[in-house]
């Protein structure tokens, strides 16, 4: 999930994982695609790369 209080629209996890993350433009905030399953290294990095520490893992 996404913690749109911490998050600041960086955009970097798009360009990670679009499949995975994509920007709601009409509420300005990010959206976490529901799936199955989840790439996870590229989540991962996403998780590692967020200059917020914004995105984290929830269970299912
Ligand atoms: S990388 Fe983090 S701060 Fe940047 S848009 Fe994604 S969730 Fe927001």
């Amino acid at each position: 999930m996404v913690d749109m209080a911490l998050c600041n629209l960086c955009e970097g996890c798009l360009e990670l994982a679009p499949e995975v993350f994509s920007l709601n433009q009409v509420h300005g905030y990010i959206e976490v695609a529901e799936l199955g399953r989840y790439p996870e290294e590229k989540v991962q990095e996403a998780i590692a790369d967020c200059p917020a520490g914004a995105i984290a893992w929830e269970e299912a």
